[in-house]
This record gives structure tokens, C-alpha cells and sequence, in this order.
């Protein structure tokens, strides 16, 4: 693994770091490096591989579009496009008069719905939250709220002003000075440390922008296709918003991103013309979603999301005395540490054959894929204490006896 981690660091641009493995197979919930060793993935690619490695209706699926037709561009549309709009369509329950946008990643999802946004109200502001992360790309990034991030590139491609989230008088005080075109939201905001917005701040979001006229955004990019136990996560508020954008779980892999305009006046902002993509759509993308959408339906996968969340969190609340408490829902949860040793904490998993993720320094994520099993969830709340025991005797300055 060393000689090919060498040749990375040669070859790619270090914009990730040091990467921690060089992974070579996947099955079920599992990976496996090149030195051999397997790993139970509670990450699932940053809440991407939703229907876990190689799930046979997803490779089938794949891989027989593959053989028929990959790529057409969109002067052309196909069978696969069309079905996954529809689909869309219906399980966000959006109103007639609804439409979908399809691209490649959870960005260039948020780049569309700015666009809209802009188009909505020419010159007007943009309102987004503190710690929110919307992507990378110009106007992207500058919806996204961490200064290390945004502060090198600007000017950005967009006006925004951040307001504190949960804080109904704020966004109220910012709407009223007026000019606001839309306001961005994550319904959980996940790179933040899976912290969710509470169901009466998104229907204040939503009475408020309506009074104005600005036009709200879910960027449903993390929390969003089933994770939480539902399609998205705003559906337990009853708010419909404006626009909603998904991306990582919803291609199970394979790269694809989608922006969804509710009712025909948002679905018609962007005129022929004003917006568009060589690979976004295509019909390869199109059929893995598909898989996936299906999947999730066929497989009971929302309720098990739901059920095994609160199973896991129910595990993790109060095992040890590093663990502040669990935040998210479903399959997205946040484990709220009292100390800031989450890198710690992500090393020692490593090391007993546990993927997680540092979303903070005290902020342990758990995004893994929604098949994973009861007995898969309980291996690793079985380990979780004696993890964080480790950490915890480094943390004091003990030496570590124990080879956990
Ligand atoms: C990951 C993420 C993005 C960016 O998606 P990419 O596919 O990396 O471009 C945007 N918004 C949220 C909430 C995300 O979690």
C-alpha cells in the first residue's frame, strides 16, 4: 500500500491530504485495502453508496446500460432520463408542473438552483446559514459558509449573507431588509457535524420567504434519497419548498446530481438556453439511480434506515463517557463527542477494521450504506466503547496497553 500511497503523492494535486487507504474490492457494507484487510464501512463514500458494494440490482443495472448505451448528450434524451425524472418527481412529492434538472454532483445541483434563484430575482441577495456547505465551485462556494474554504477564491459567483441557523428573527431581520432573492438550507447540515434544523424553523424558512418572494432551497445533497428514513428529510415538516436539490446517495456510486423546481413558475425560470451539461443525464447515471430508487423501494430500505438509526443511536447514547449524545436522523447521525478527539477516534476505528469520519473535532459521522444489517450496526457499537477507552488513556497522557 505504501509504494502506491507514494505514487499518489506524486501524480494527484494534495488537495485531500494524505488519503488513509488504497481501497481495491467492495461487497455488501465491506472494503477491502490492498494490503488485504477488510473493513466494515460506516462512511458508505461520504453518505454515497447507498445500496452498500456491488448490490446485484445496482451492477445489473449498470452494467447492462452500459452494454446498450452510455452517453448520448442531450441533444437526444432516452428511456432511462425520462423514468428517473418521473420517479423523482413522484417520491418528492412535487406539485404539477414540476421539473428536473440532472447533472453530476451535488454542486453542480446547488450551481442550478442558484441560477434559478438568480434568474428569479435579478441583482437580489442570497441568504445561507452559518456552517453550511453547499459545494466547491464558484457560485457554490460561496453559499458555503467556512472562510478557509471560501475566503481564497472571492470575489464569488454569488451575494450571500450569512445568517445563524435556528434563529427565526434573524432570517426575519435579513428578509426584511429586503433584495433577497432565496435563501439555502440543509435540512441536516452534514459537513457541519449533522446538526439538523428543527421542523418549526424550516416552516418559519418557508412563511417567510414566501412574504418576501424569495425562493427557498433544500440542499438535500447528504441528508436527502432515504437516508433518514424518508425520501427527504424537510418531508416530516410538511414544508414544500421551492427548489430542492440530491446528489451522493442517489447514483449509489456512480456520479449524478439532480436540482427539482416545485410548480411551474419556479420549473420554468431558466429559459432554453440558459443552463446546461455535456454528461449530466446520461443515460448510465440514469439507470444506476434508477437501481437505486428501486432498490430503496423494493428492499424496504427508508423504514430499515429509520428503524436501525434509532437502534444505533439508542447504542451509542451513553456508552462511554466521551460520548455527548447522538444528533441526525436515520442513517445520518452525528456522535457528539465531549472532548475534541474525533481524529483520534477515526484512526483507532481504522485500526479495528472500522471506517468513520471526523465531520469536526468532536464530531464523529456515521453515513454508511442503508443496507447495513442490525448485526453489521451492533459489531461496531460493540467496539465503540473500548474505542473510545483508547482514546480517551491517550487523550489523559497513559500509555496504551491494550491491542484493541
Ligand atoms: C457533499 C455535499 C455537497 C457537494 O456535493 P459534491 O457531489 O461533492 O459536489 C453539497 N451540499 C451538501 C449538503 C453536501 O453534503
Amino acid at each position: 500500500m505504501s509504494d502506491l500511497l507514494t505514487r499518489y503523492q506524486d501524480s494527484l494535486m494534495g488537495v485531500f491530504g494524505t488519503p488513509q487507504l488504497v481501497l481495491v474490492e467492495g461487497h455488501g457494507c465491506h472494503v477491502t485495502d490492498a494490503d488485504g484487510r477488510t473493513y466494515l464501512d460506516l462512511l458508505g463514500g461520504i453518505a454515497v453508496n447507498a445500496l452498500g458494494y456491488g448490490h446485484p440490482a445496482w451492477v445489473t443495472a449498470v452494467s447492462e446500460q452500459a452494454a446498450r448505451l452510455a452517453h448520448v448528450s442531450n441533444f437526444f434524451t432516452t428511456p432511462a432520463q425520462i423514468e428517473l425524472a418521473e420517479t423523482l418527481l413522484e417520491v418528492a412529492q412535487a406539485p404539477a408542473g414540476s421539473r428536473v434538472f440532472l447533472s453530476n454532483s451535488g454542486t453542480e445541483a446547488n450551481e442550478a438552483a442558484l441560477k434559478i434563484v438568480k434568474r428569479h430575482h435579478p441583482g437580489g441577495r442570497v441568504l445561507a446559514l452559518e456552517h453550511a456547505f453547499h459545494g466547491r465551485t464558484l457560485g457554490a462556494l460561496a453559499l458555503t459558509h467556512k472562510p478557509a474554504y471560501r475566503e481564497p477564491f472571492e470575489p464569488l459567483g454569488a451575494d450571500v449573507t450569512f445568517v445563524p441557523p435556528e434563529d427565526v428573527d434573524a432570517l426575519a431581520a435579513e428578509l426584511a431588509v429586503g433584495d433577497v432573492a432565496g435563501v439555502f438550507l440543509e435540512p441536516i447540515q452534514g459537513e457541519a457535524g449533522v446538526v439538523p434544523l428543527s421542523a418549526s424553523y424550516l416552516r418559519a424558512a418557508r412563511e417567510l420567504t414566501r412574504a418576501h418572494d424569495a425562493l427557498l432551497v433544500l440542499d438535500e445533497v447528504q441528508c436527502g434519497m432515504g437516508r433518514t428514513g424518508h425520501w427527504f428529510a424537510h418531508q416530516v415538516t410538511g414544508v414544500v419548498p421551492d427548489v430542492v436539490t440530491m446528489a451522493k446517495s442517489l447514483g449509489g456510486g456512480v456520479p449524478i446530481g439532480a436540482t427539482i423546481a416545485f410548480g411551474e413558475d419556479v420549473a420554468t425560470t431558466l429559459a432554453a438556453g440558459q443552463h446546461g451539461t455535456t454528461f449530466g443525464g446520461n443515460p448510465l447515471a440514469c439507470a444506476a439511480a434508477l437501481a437505486v430508487l428501486r432498490t430503496i423501494e423494493s428492499e424496504g430500505l427508508l423504514e430499515h434506515a429509520a428503524s436501525l438509526g434509532e437502534h444505533l443511536r439508542g447504542r451509542i447514547e451513553g456508552c462511554h463517557d466521551l460520548v455527548e449524545g447522538v444528533r441526525g436522523s436515520g442513517l445520518l447521525l452525528g456522535i457528539q463527542l465531549t472532548q475534541e478527539v474525533a481524529g483520534q477516534v477515526v484512526t483507532a476505528a481504522r485500526q479495528a477494521g472500522f471506517i468513520v469520519n471526523a465531520a469536526n473535532p468532536s464530531t464523529i459521522r456515521l453515513a454508511p450504506p442503508l443496507v447495513l444489517t442490525v448485526e453489521e450496526a451492533d459489531q461496531f457499537a460493540d467496539a465503540l466503547p473500548g474505542l473510545l477507552d483508547s482514546v480517551g488513556r491517550q487523550a489523559e497522557g497513559h500509555t496504551v496497553t491494550t491491542d484493541r
